[in-house]
């Protein structure tokens, strides 16, 4: 069977070049692989590897780093590969976070920072996998932290918690939000907030730092930490950008990475639906393929037509996103995100279906991905909070929060 959805959109020649690349380095990670990281719960390290000495856990840093000074179209393609390829929606989150948390670095932090760092991430040396924002009481509403990093002489000291940080146990640094000003006392909830590089062993030594593993039903591989900052001394060079500005730095860039995770939900619906019709041709009942029963075979072309269509819209904004186009960018990211979602939702779900019992057996795979497709429709934000900003941003109506 030809590659689903490879022709749903004309690549440039360095997308196509990024495709064939990537793929070739997925072909030495089978099924088998995935499905016993996932058993085991073990990070793909070695697939990491093999990605960073490549040179794409670079593909968003400048090449004066040592990065490969690719954007966004080449990155969908990048992270829809990965998923598509076996490994899934884990697999792409278990390298997403080394590719994004340097954006800020790049755009914010000192040249200090930069040149001591950025050129042992792009030669995946160094990673920057964890990024800290939600906490208990600010997921959705992440204006609500309350963490606190206080100035004292050189230093910041910061105390309070995290939750949700993933894959904090295989990164050598986090990027951490934290409130510099508390919000009671600005003028503007989005003020006060400001952006640190955290060195992890740094905070482990000076036993400033507990964390313990979130138990959770997807994303089997990729792990996610609650965490305690206790007086944690991070030098004032650490500081990201300018103090007070932190969430207007965590916003931008925001839309494309949003673009990049509809890209990998393409993926992960794609590989559930190249699954589905494996399992359709080959098996038979009542002497005959059920991928000959339309109650089969309609979910499964739907699925494929919803796919194409949030591939599509993804790919066209990104093509935007590089252009000098005046486009609110937002109303394409949040779309993108929520039509790729639930095209992978469906598409889960009707893989599962086709599959009969054996929907639910590990060894078919498909119950990881009906898994990894739920939470999809969760992470990183909301389905709701997506279709909020096309209600309020786009069509105009009120604010409901
Ligand atoms: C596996 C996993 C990995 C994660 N990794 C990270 C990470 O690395 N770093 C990090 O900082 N965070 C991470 N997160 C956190 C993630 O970004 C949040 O879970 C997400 O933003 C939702 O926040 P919440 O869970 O607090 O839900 P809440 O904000 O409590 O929302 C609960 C429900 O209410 C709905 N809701 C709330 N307000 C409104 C409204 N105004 N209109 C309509 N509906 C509303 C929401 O849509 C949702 O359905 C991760 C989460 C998961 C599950």
């Amino acid at each position: 069977m030809a590659r689903l959805l490879s022709d749903a959109v004309a690549l440039t020649e360095r997308q196509q070049l990024v495709r064939s690349n990537i793929r070739e380095i997925c072909a030495d990670f089978d099924r088998e692989y995935w499905r016993r990281r996932a058993d085991e719960g073990a990070y793909p390290k070695e697939f990491v590897d093999a990605l960073a000495d490549h040179g794409w856990m670079g593909i968003l840093l400048p090449a004066e780093y040592g990065g490969a000074g690719m954007g966004t179209r080449e990155t969908v393609v990048m992270m829809e590969e990965i998923a598509a390829n076996g490994g899934g929606f884990s697999a792409a989150q278990a390298v997403h976070g080394g590719v994004y948390n340097s954006v800020p670095i790049v755009e914010y932090a000192s040249e200090e920072i930069k040149d001591d760092l950025l050129p042992d991430v792009a030669a995946g040396e160094t990673s920057i996998q964890a990024f800290g924002l939600t906490e208990p009481n600010a997921g959705s509403d992440s204006t609500a932290i309350e963490t606190r990093a206080q100035k004292e002489g050189d230093e910041y000291v910061i105390n309070g918690q995290k939750i949700w940080t993933s894959r904090v146990d295989v990164s050598d640094y986090i990027v951490l939000v934290a409130r510099t000003t508390p919000r009671a006392d600005v003028d503007k909830r989005t003020r006060g907030i400001s952006m640190f590089l955290v060195d992890l062993a740094d905070a482990h030594e000076q036993g400033a730092l507990e964390m313990e593993p979130i138990p959770k039903s997807a994303s089997d591989f990729v792990h996610s930490f609650e965490l305690w900052f206790d007086d944690l001394r991070v030098p004032e060079s650490n500081l990201i950008g300018v103090e007070g500005d932190g969430f207007y730095q965590v916003l931008d860039g925001l839309n494309e990475e949003r673009l990049v995770i509809a890209a990998e939900c393409i993926g992960l619906g794609r590989l559930a639906l190249e699954r589905a019709v494996e399992y359709a041709t080959d098996r038979e009942v009542f002497d005959r393929p059920i991928g000959t029963n339309q109650a089969i075979q309609h979910p499964l072309a739907e699925a494929y037509a919803r796919l194409q269509a949030a591939k599509q819209l993804t790919y066209n904004a990104a093509d935007r996103a590089a252009s000098d186009e005046d486009v609110d960018l937002g109303a394409y990211a949040n779309a993108a995100k929520f039509l790729a979602a639930d095209a992978a939702y469906e598409a889960a779900d009707a893989a599962v279906q086709t599959h009969g019992g054996f929907g639910i057996a590990t060894e078919y795979d498909v119950e990881r991905y009906f898994r990894e497709a739920r939470l999809t429709r969760l992470v990183p934000i909301t389905q709701q909070l997506a279709l909020n900003y096309i209600g309020e941003n786009v069509l105009g109506l009120s604010r409901s929060y």
